[in-house]
């Protein structure tokens, strides 16, 4: 077993770093013991050494199975220059040259080599490989695997086999994108934790983005949203807005263009155009962007204050990636979900569309019987779809095509200078069920792609953190349960009457308190505020306030390491306070004069002479701290007795009660169960259990319309489970 000691010290002397990132410690260490391990962690946060590092510290070869080409050259180049011997194995060589380097392999001159994944359906190679000693076996882009992922890959499905015939190394899966039925599918298929091992660790780390205020405002019609959009440009200038369709991106930003500077970016567009917008973007021409899911790769504008998204997207990993693109800059940045639930049948046309049904199938193909009946149609799919009874979803017959292209009933090619595709049938002509159409996956891809759609409803229904719902959902068990960087926290939180700090003559203010105990709770607060302070002090006026918090809490990021701020004193020195208390803290100390920000693109934080002073206790500050629990348990239960309202007691079984009936009554009605009452609702009926339709009125979230529609009913539950109070 190697120990910590030797994994820093292997660290610095082949990587020249000082320290781990967020995560890579833990995912090493289980590595080195042995443990299979799968690691999901975002792009650009250090997965490579994961693996690189601990096959330095094991006996035996590391195999890297990695699909793109490019990218194992890239590692293999950087790793030489470490002086780590390494090569890469993939199709583009000479025969020559992966002759030469699989004998290399085999007299054990690697560390670490770099596969690609249709290598090990050579004989050849696997000889080569099954008396070698395989230290670890390396899986890179593991989402590969799976059928569920975006980027599936049938040479991943054999890894299986392969690692069966070389005797079960130790394998690590890596990933950026894994949600959970991925996951679960990554540890099924590479087998890990099976033949007698320990169950894989799984290691999720780097999701939280806490620089990022997530809100959703739910919206009625579109003129709300323009509004909204107009005012959020107006506020925070530079930023993106998501479309799901085209035709959304061109309306909003015709409406927008009469106001502000902004481009508009969809897949409909001319790929001179396309460019043309994201380079004004890109190089701060233009700072706002209206745009569909196609605007993304490669957007890398740090300094994104905002990311609204007029539609709901299709999916909660969808989500996520497109807001976090605001704020990668690490300074505070805002990402705004406009709901309106209608937009949610768009996202469903998109579903629809991908996955036609069986009888959409089978329309698809009996239309063709017909129009293909005298020979070969030049047809585009528009005018196709008019023929087809079951549908109107073009796209969806466009995939039904596509389905039928792929099981050989026909074929569709392309003729030059013709305005569309020629669909031949192919003879024979079969019954609809002798088609070799997988109907099982194709009704289950349908399933997960709904079950997606209803996660990402949920989190625009969810009244609790929605960066503890978001971490969660990437299975990160470690979310916190409040946050006070989105819109249900800070609700919560306003609920609460902040800690009051009362430096100056505090005596006698706070008549339950002690004296003694009094003054102990102002000197913390006044160490505190010098601790932040200082932490500006050091920063000497090269960063923002969200780039400060960070420091202040200790953040393991690869932007602190870069720029040696893990060095300064002041690193990590609140840690426990974590990110969002940190940076209101310092907010506020702006507000009081403390800290000044400079007026450049940039804004930099320094301190005032008042700050100063603060700092080197010259003078006593009066500022009221951000609401914190454990620094202020004492202070606020004299302070504040008031509840957010959704912690107050319920009658859990009349709860569980009605939760019930809501979820039967969606069913029936074919809806979502938050459309009925959201789970606040249910809480507060299960709290002050209405008798009548007046009472029922009183609740938040009931207006006449659900009265009509429910009241009967709830009044019913409520009446059977509520208890004879
Ligand atoms: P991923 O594969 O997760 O996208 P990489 O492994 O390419 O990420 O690492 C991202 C960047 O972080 C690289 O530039 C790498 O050199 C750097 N990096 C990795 N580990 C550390 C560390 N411990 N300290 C500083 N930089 C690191
Ligand atoms: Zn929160």
């Amino acid at each position: 077993m190697t120990d910590l000691a030797d994994l820093h010290k292997l660290l610095f002397q082949h990587f020249k770093y000082r320290a781990f990132l967020e995560g890579q410690e833990g995912v090493i260490q289980a590595i080195v013991n042995g443990r299979d391990t799968l690691v999901i962690m975002p792009t650009g946060g250090g997965k490579s050494l994961c693996y690189q590092l601990p096959a330095l510290a094991m006996e035996g070869i590391t195999l890297v199975v990695s699909p793109l080409i490019a990218l194992m050259k890239d590692q293999v180049e950087s790793l030489l220059a470490k002086n780590i011997p390494a090569t890469s194995i993939n199709s583009s060589l000479a025969s020559s040259v992966m002759n030469e380097r699989i004998g290399r392999m085999a007299r054990g001159e690697y560390r670490l080599v770099y596969v690609a994944p249709e290598r090990f359906k050579s004989e050849h190679f696997m000889r080569t490989l099954a008396p070698l000693s395989i230290a670890l076996f390396a899986v890179d882009e593991a989402h590969c695997i799976s059928q569920w992922g975006h980027d599936f890959r049938p040479d991943y499905t054999r890894l299986k086999g392969v690692l069966k015939e070389l005797g079960q190394p130790q394998v690590t899966a890596l990933t950026a994108t894994a949600t959970p039925e991925v996951r679960d599918d990554i540890i099924a298929q590479l087998g890990l934790g099976q033949s007698g091992r320990e169950a894989p660790a799984v290691f999720v780390s780097g999701f939280g983005r806490p620089n990022l205020t997530l809100k959703v405002t739910a919206t009625t019609n579109k003129e709300e949203k323009l509004l909204h959009i107009e005012n959020t440009i107006r506020e925070l200038k530079t930023g993106l807005i998501y479309c799901s369709t085209r035709k959304n991106v061109e309306s909003v930003a015709g409406h927008l263009r009469a106001r502000v500077r902004c481009v508009a970016y969809h897949g409909g567009m001319k790929d001179q155009q396309r460019t043309l917008a994201q380079d004004e973007f890109m190089s701060g021409k233009c700072s706002v962007a209206v745009a569909t899911n196609a605007f993304g790769m490669g957007v890398d504008r740090a300094d994104v204050r905002f990311v609204v998204h007029h539609d709901i997207p299709g999916s909660v990993e969808a989500y996520y990636q497109e807001a976090g693109r605001a704020g990668r800059d690490g300074e505070p940045a805002r990402c705004e979900l406009l709901f309106n639930f209608a937009d949610v049948r768009t996202q469903e046309f998109f579903i629809e569309g991908a996955n036609p049904t069986h009888e959409v199938i089978g329309d698809v193909y009996y239309a063709l019987l017909d129009l293909c009946a005298n020979g070969p149609i030049e047809m585009p799919i528009a005018d196709i779809a008019e023929h087809v009874d079951g549908t109107n979803n073009e796209m969806a017959v466009g995939s039904a095509l596509l389905l039928l292209a792929r099981a050989y009933v026909i074929r569709r090619d392309y003729r030059p200078g013709s305005r569309t595709y020629t669909t031949h049938l192919l003879a024979p002509v079969k019954r609809l069920d002798e088609l070799k159409i997988d109907y099982k996956v194709l009704d289950e891809k349908r399933r997960r792609d709904f079950a997606k759609l209803h996660q990402m409803i949920e989190y625009a229904d969810h009244n609790a953190c929605r960066h503890g719902f978001l971490l969660r959902y990437f299975g990160d068990r470690n979310a916190a349960k409040r946050c006070g960087a989105c819109d249900n926290c800070l609700r919560a939180n306003k609920g609460k009457k902040p800690a009051a700090v009362a430096v100056k003559n505090a005596a006698g203010q706070t008549p339950r308190a002690g004296k003694d105990k009094e003054d102990k709770i102002a000197n913390e607060k006044a160490v505190l505020l010098q601790k932040a302070l200082s932490g500006v002090a050091r920063m000497k006026g090269r960063f923002g306030l969200g780039r400060i918090a960070q420091m202040l809490i200790g953040t393991r990021s690869r932007e602190i390491f870069d720029s040696a701020l893990d060095k300064l004193s002041t690193y990590g020195l609140l840690h426990d306070f974590g990110y969002e208390f940190t940076a209101d803290l310092l907010a506020r100390l702006n507000a009081a004069g403390c800290i000044e920000i400079t007026a450049e693109e940039n804004a930099r934080a320094i301190l005032t002479p008042l700050g100063e002073d603060v700092m080197r206790a010259k003078v006593a500050l009066d500022i009221e701290l951000p609401e914190y629990e454990k620094l202020s348990a004492s202070a606020t239960q004299s302070a504040g007795e008031s509840q957010i309202v959704d912690e107050a007691p319920y009658d859990k079984k009349l709860y569980e009660a009605l939760r019930a009936w809501r979820r039967q009554t969606a069913l029936r009605m074919n809806i979502s169960a938050f459309v009925i009452y959201p789970d606040v609702t249910l809480k507060e009926l299960s709290r002050r259990k209405p008798r009548n339709a007046d009472a029922l009125l009183e609740v938040r979230g009931i207006g006449p319309a659900k009265v009509t529609q429910f009241g009967a009913e709830t009044l019913d539950v409520i009446r059977k489970f509520g208890g004879g109070d």
